[in-house]
């Protein structure tokens, strides 16, 4: 059926977890757009392109061929059909991927590859600009946050992580960037939910999302 679920916000709110286990829940597909740019981003440092020179990222942004598997339980992401699921989570990944995500050749590029994967729908999306610019049609959209230390303790907790100062201080980094930025800014999208889950267990925020979408 053609139900889109859009779950937009910021990093360390829980929305793959969250995306991953909705989708599950109603039998849907899902997709992470943030790994797409991130894959972008792996191609692009892999070919000794500059990332922060706009215009050499935008001169090779229709290059790489990026595909996104959608099933919940396992998704992929290959580029050049290469699995790259683990290299895209590297650190020198997460510190590069803001700055190639705001050259609008990039999101031109990725936004195509991402409605084609939408299609007709039976789907939750993850990302920033899913409910305000990809898909804004979407029956469900939801803005996931969580509050600064909930959201470091989450992210250490994933990556092993000791130093929570630290890994609080990249998070609000990478926040400052999406959420300044010109092209594209991570805002609450018309019509979205604010789920804030802050103090809600994973079943807690998967439930509540779970009862927006329509029977
Ligand atoms: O969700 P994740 O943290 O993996 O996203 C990585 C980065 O990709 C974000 O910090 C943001 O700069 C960018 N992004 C974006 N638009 C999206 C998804 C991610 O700009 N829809």
């Amino acid at each position: 059926h053609g139900l889109v679920i859009a779950v937009d916000g910021t990093s360390g709110s829980g929305k793959s977890s969250t995306s991953r286990g909705v989708a599950e829940r109603l039998g849907l597909r899902y997709l992470d757009t943030g790994a797409m740019f991130r894959a972008m981003t792996w191609w692009l440092l892999c070919e000794g392109v500059d990332v922060r020179d706009a215009g050499a990222v935008a001169a090779v942004a229709d290059r790489p061929a990026i595909e996104s598997g959608t099933d919940p339980r396992d998704p992929t992401i290959t580029v050049d059909g290469v699995d790259v699921s683990v290299e895209i989570r590297s650190d020198e990944v997460t510190s590069a991927v803001s700055p190639v995500s705001v050259v609008p050749e990039v999101r031109a590029r990725l936004l195509g590859l991402q409605r084609d994967v939408i299609g007709d729908g039976g789907i939750v999306v993850e990302g920033r600009d899913i409910g305000s610019v990809v898909w804004p049609q979407a029956e469900v959209k939801v803005y996931l946050s969580a509050d600064p230390d909930a959201r470091a303790q989450r992210r250490a907790a994933e990556q092993g992580a000791t130093d929570l100062a630290s890994t609080q201080q990249s998070l609000l980094e990478r926040d400052r960037i999406d959420s300044g930025r010109a092209t594209a800014p991570l805002t609450m999208a018309e019509g979205a939910v604010h789920v804030d889950s802050t103090h809600l267990t994973l079943a807690e925020v998967i439930d509540q999302i779970v009862a927006l979408a329509p029977g």
